[in-house]
């Protein structure tokens, strides 16, 4: 079976693939403006047709947090920062819950351009976009990530499992090591306020990860 034929197969399936991460190489020089501006012009998997701009990231660059969404929304997609959408707003209120403001974090995404009609991303639009987030990472140095839900989390760590199976254990991403907690995505959230404790007990686990300062 031919790989394209292997992946149809396992499309019909429902399984996601993910990309090998050095399927797309990484640009260890850049810095913060050169890959702002690489990230801005990037034409790699199509999304550049439909977005109204890229979505870099924003908050402390310093950061000891680093949080990683899916993709941007509507909202995101037309003032160009990320969670700024009713998810977002939803997502600051949680760091807040915890103690964290959001300027205290730095927060990404997975995809850097709103997929249309908010669809989910196409493993080959996260295996092009890997790249920035890749470099993202190396530039803050987080203390610790958080991956809020399932396609934050499977992309990162390479997997195909429920979020409800990867929370409540430090993962470790990367060959940095950095210590990886995966949560609910607080668009989740908005349908199922009744999982709301579940998200507030994953971000005080986060937070007892970072102060002990876990190898991953
Ligand atoms: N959902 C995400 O995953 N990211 C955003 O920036 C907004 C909504």
């Amino acid at each position: 079976m031919n790989n394209s034929a292997g992946n149809d197969y396992l499309k019909a399936m429902g399984v996601q693939q993910w990309i090998a991460r050095d399927a797309v190489a990484t640009d260890d020089s850049l810095d913060w403006q050169q890959l702002e501006e690489k990230v801005s012009g990037c034409s790699l998997c199509g999304l550049q047709e439909s977005r109204t701009q890229t979505v870099f990231g924003a908050g402390n660059r310093d950061a000891d947090w680093m949080v990683v969404g899916e993709a941007p929304g509507a909202e995101e997609d037309r003032q160009g920062e990320p969670f700024v959408g009713p998810a977002g707003q939803l997502l600051t209120a949680m760091l807040n819950a915890v103690g964290l403001q959001r300027d205290d974090v730095y927060i990404c995404n997975i995809l850097k351009c709103r997929p249309p009609e908010n669809r989910n991303p196409a493993r080959e639009e996260i295996g092009h976009c890997h790249a920035w987030l890749q470099r993202q990472i190396e530039l803050v140095a987080p203390r610790l990530i958080l991956a809020v839900g399932g396609v934050a989390a499977n992309s990162l760590l390479e997997m195909n499992e429920k979020v409800g199976r990867l929370r409540g254990k430090v993962h470790s991403f990367g060959e940095q090591q950095i210590p990886l907690v995966v949560t609910y995505h607080p668009a989740y959230l908005l349908r199922s306020p009744l999982e709301k404790r579940k998200v507030w007990e994953d971000l005080l686990f986060a937070r007892a990860a970072c102060a002990n300062g876990h190898s991953g």
